[in-house]
């Protein structure tokens, strides 16, 4: 008997408005929708922070509105969009801000807070790093999960994409906690724990169907603080990693070298590679955008400041990163590289002198060394107001 190749179709289209694109992909997309008519349906959008729609952050509400609208009039109704979002973060304000509250009332779609339906604990099935994760209940409820995450760089994971949005399905602070994981001897370097706590969690959080929104991306230092950019593509796929490979590839990275999708391919067994998938169309490198990377470090970008960054979450780097565009022209005058101003986020950071900024909760150990800055995230302006206090403190010396 031929011994034939696995294949996973990847749908691809390019164009300047959002809706039409998705639309364009979804009727070519090999789904078997007599099967699913008597099936729930989650739609789980990247909708995780309080922002307005449009600027490569949360989900563009058009391109919900089109997967809506493809399964309406495909005759499957029981259809819901939910989100458990970032700490600080209320899911329902999330949605409403972002549009994606608007598109789904117009079409008479329930929106739900994930974090308000109780959670479950799911083991992990061969566990590498976690041996279990508190995942959001009212999941389970679902038949048929549907990931529509942003294309975007990410200052952890170098692409946050239709796997990575799936944290969004983990209960409340659970999401930290792949955050703070220690290292373990059952991670390939240069991976980090991160990288295969989210590989253990694609054994439980895999999604049905990926529908990756490439309308307006973003760059640099994703998944909140680097740059929108126009991209005009659309990606789907039944294979979660496999569409993740090919929007890797089409933002000009080397899907090898994303270390949490190498190794949930691992974990999951699915045979994906350049030889194995089926990309449609086949010359779709032609609509390859070289996405900028984020810079392996805050400090790079900020002369005379030093972050220090040990397990922190991307809530309290992306403050970290909001207080310094906003602020750093305000005081970067005053700085000299005898004088820096210093930074600390995440649980693991070393000892700090008493001129740091201690970012979030998770340094409240070293509150007697530096001045606390509480809240899990903190804003960027409660930053601003503990620099102030830093500055009143050196002055009154
Ligand atoms: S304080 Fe910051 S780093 Fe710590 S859990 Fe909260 S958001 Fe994450």
């Amino acid at each position: 008997m031929e011994n034939r190749k696995p294949t996973f179709k990847v749908f691809i289209a390019k164009g300047e408005n959002a809706y039409s694109t998705t639309r364009d992909v979804l009727k070519r997309i090999d789904l078997d929708i007599e099967k699913l008519k008597n099936k729930r349906i989650l739609l789980k959008p990247n909708s995780g922070r309080l922002v307005s729609e449009r600027l490569g952050i949360n989900t563009n509400p058009d391109v919900v509105a089109a997967v809506i609208d493809f399964f309406l009039e495909s005759g499957i109704k029981d259809l819901a969009i939910g989100e458990s979002p970032i700490l600080g973060v209320k899911a329902l304000e999330a949605l409403e801000k972002c549009g994606i509250a608007r598109v789904a009332t117009e079409r008479k779609i329930p929106l739900i807070d994930l974090d308000n339906h109780g959670s479950l604990i799911v083991k992990i099935p061969h566990k590498k790093i976690i041996d279990h994760l508190k995942i959001c209940q009212k999941i389970k409820e679902f038949d048929f999960i549907v990931s529509i995450p942003v294309m975007k760089t990410h200052m952890h994971t170098q692409v946050s994409l239709g796997l990575k949005n799936m944290k969004g399905c983990l209960f409340k602070r659970e999401k930290v906690k792949l955050h703070q994981l220690p290292f373990s001897r059952t991670i390939p370097p240069p991976a980090k724990p991160l990288d295969m706590a989210i590989a253990d969690m694609s054994k439980v959080l895999m999604p049905d169907l990926t529908v990756i929104d490439g309308s307006i991306g973003q760059e640099g230092l994703g998944p909140s603080a680097g740059q929108a950019r126009f991209v005009g593509l659309i990606i789907a796929s039944r294979h979660c990693l496999a569409a993740d490979w090919i929007a890797s590839r089409l933002m000009g990275l080397n899907p090898r070298s994303i270390h949490h999708l190498q190794l949930a391919i691992k974990e999951t067994g699915q045979d994906i590679n350049d030889d194995t998938l089926l990309p449609e169309p086949k010359d779709f490198l032609k609509w390859k955008v070289i996405f900028k990377r984020p810079p392996e470090k805050i400090s790079l970008q900020f002369k005379n400041v030093i972050v220090e960054d040990k397990d922190a979450c991307s809530a309290c780097l992306s403050s970290t990163l909001m207080f310094l565009q906003r602020y750093y022209k305000d005081f970067a005058d005053y700085l000299t590289p005898q004088f820096p101003l210093r930074m600390a986020v995440g649980k693991g950071i070393g000892k700090q002198t008493e001129d740091t900024l201690l970012i979030g909760n998770c340094t409240i150990k070293q509150k007697d060394k530096g001045i606390f800055i509480k809240g899990c995230p903190p804003v960027a302006s409660q930053i601003k107001l503990g620099l102030d206090k830093l500055i009143k403190k050196k002055s009154d010396l």
